[in-house]
């Protein structure tokens, strides 16, 4: 029982460095695309320039945490 829970536990552990982040349209705010970003990295802001299916162009989009 105990071995089980350690491997969960080793299991988590290698999950842990990548989580997954919307981008949301600064626009409308539509949750129009998922990326997968590392834990070291979430401070900074995912930008980039998206197409929108709301708002039918290209607009910036943000991470949203
Ligand atoms: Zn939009």
């Amino acid at each position: 029982m105990y071995h089980c829970i350690f491997s969960k536990n080793m299991y988590s552990e290698l999950k842990v460095d990548l989580m997954k982040q919307a981008l949301l349209c600064t626009k409308c705010g539509s949750r129009n695309y998922t990326i997968t970003i590392s834990e070291k990295h979430k401070s900074e802001r995912f930008e980039a320039k998206k197409h929108c299916k709301v708002c039918n162009e290209h607009t910036l989009h943000k991470a949203s945490i």
